[in-house]
């Protein structure tokens, strides 16, 4: 049971910050205030994939929230690809899809190309969508369900000094400073989070991902109509995939690598060379770089604060996806403290957090990013190996799975047989393109005891 009498009914924010708004000019704004008074109140700081979910599920269940969002017009850099699953679970109207990609072409460093697609059925594809359209509809969700949304810069997050006191929230907004004091945080600000750091989380490595938008001609545009590419080798990334994706009327071409940052530029410089043809005539309309998390951070949950999303380091390796699991845990920590407070009725603390939010994503998600830590390892290490996985992804059987996990955000399930061949085949591509080293033997051991 989380409620403990002498917090109930959040004396905390009760004490030293009034429940009002307040400036250092003391003028206060009261904002929506949930018709029970002193109901819990949760501040969500960030209002991309992650930050929406988490208000809307927090609002939802009786908390009284409040979302901050620096700017909501800025589209934060990415892909857009999302798994049909979410289109799904999330309630994303079809309208806001901008293109549904059926096929994916694999390109290896010797230029032996995979159409990667074969096996959808009829109603599958990979969804890209903007951001910016995307992020804001999350967004107006949470505001509707109850949400207060603040277009404001979160500029210092003071931790207390005791579990009596309530955290109290520095923030700017139409040119003035303002203070909120809550009774819990959910951090949603990304890669470089403010609150990690505020909760000494420690840091996490992270890849570097550098993306050129450009607009294509109109024949050009028409090969990517429903196309997404990933180029691996060397050249355009010594540990990841360059990529081209289509977005709503260009395409992003890019690349991303953890171990040699300070080479971005010429890794950038490679895939637009291998991509040439495709794209020659097309013009930059934007140039854009972000860090993406590599592995979870230290800790994620300190006090009463929760990290979630990117700030929390939840992007898997292998793709480099991010949103859906950035939403996925956003929803899942709202609903952790929907529960442990009884729907606002009482306080909430660390273990409470740990418990109901971190316990649970671990659990569901835990072995799906190792697996494809693993996977990432073995396969991107060197061109041999880079070789040997496009080489697989020839096989429909592994076309299936490997779909199916995206799609349907499950390990996917297979054929015993079917699975030992895959492994076989596996272990004897490895061996083909003579790159069965002991490090890649033990990986291969390890993916061979999860199947
Ligand atoms: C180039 C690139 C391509 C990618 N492509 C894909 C892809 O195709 N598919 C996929 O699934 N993933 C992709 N990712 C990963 C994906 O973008 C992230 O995992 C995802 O955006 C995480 O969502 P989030 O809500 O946790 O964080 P973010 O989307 O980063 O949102 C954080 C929000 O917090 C706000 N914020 C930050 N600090 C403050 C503050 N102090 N005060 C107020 N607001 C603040 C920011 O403005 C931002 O809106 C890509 C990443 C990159 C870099």
């Amino acid at each position: 049971m989380a409620a403990q009498t002498y917090f109930h009914l959040h004396s905390l924010r009760c004490l030293p910050v009034p429940l009002k708004i307040q400036n250092p000019q003391n003028q206060t704004h009261r904002f929506k205030r949930n018709p029970v008074v002193c109901k819990l109140r949760v501040a969500v700081i960030g209002g991309g994939p992650a930050g929406s979910s988490a208000a809307e599920a927090l609002a939802t269940g009786g908390i009284e929230t409040f979302l901050f969002e620096r700017s909501p017009a800025t589209a934060k850099p990415c892909g857009g690809a999302i798994p049909l699953c979410m289109l799904d679970e999330f309630s994303i109207p079809l309208n806001l899809i901008d293109r549904r990609v059926t096929q994916m072409r694999i390109v290896s460093p010797s230029n032996l190309v995979v159409d990667f697609g074969k096996t959808l059925k009829p109603h599958e594809f990979i969804a890209m969508l903007r951001r910016e359209v995307l992020d804001s509809f999350l967004r107006q969700r949470a505001e509707s369900s109850g949400a207060n949304l603040l277009k404001a810069l979160v500029t210092n997050l003071v931790v207390p000094t005791s579990s009596l006191e309530p955290y109290v929230i520095h923030y700017t907004m139409d040119n003035c400073q303002h203070q909120l004091a809550v009774d819990a945080i959910i951090g949603a600000d990304g890669a470089n989070s403010r609150v990690a750091k505020s909760i000494k989380a420690g840091n996490y490595t992270t890849a570097i991902a550098f993306q050129e938008r450009i607009k294509l001609p109109e024949d050009k545009m028409g090969y990517y109509e429903n196309l997404a590419e990933m180029y691996i080798g060397n050249d355009v990334s010594p540990d990841f995939y360059a990529w081209v994706f289509p977005k709503c009327d260009h395409v992003a071409v890019g690349t991303g690598t953890v171990c040699s940052k300070s080479n971005i530029k010429s890794l950038q410089h490679a895939i637009r060379a291998r991509v040439k043809p495709k794209i020659e005539g097309g013009k930059v309309i934007k140039v854009e770089a972000h860090p993406i998390p590599e592995h979870p951070r230290p800790v994620r949950v300190r006090g009463r604060v929760a990290l979630v999303g990117d700030a929390a380091g939840y992007v898997t390796k292998c793709s480099g996806e991010g949103i859906y699991f950035a939403a996925k845990s956003g929803r899942i920590c709202g609903e952790a403290i929907v529960k442990a407070s009884e729907g606002g009725e009482s306080m909430i603390n660390e273990d409470d957090l740990k418990r109901e939010y971190l316990r649970k994503w671990d659990d569901k998600y835990f072995t799906t990013f190792k697996f494809l830590d693993v996977l990432q390892k073995v396969f991107y290490g060197n061109n041999a190996a880079r070789e040997a996985l496009v080489e697989l992804c020839g096989d429909e059987y592994v076309q299936r799975m490997t779909f199916d996990s995206y799609l349907y955000k499950k390990l996917a399930s297979g054929n015993r047989w079917e699975d030992a061949k895959m492994v076989m085949n596996t272990i004897s591509s490895l061996v083909r393109c003579n790159i069965m080293g002991r490090e890649v033997e033990a990986s291969a051991q390890k993916i061979l005891s999860r199947v």
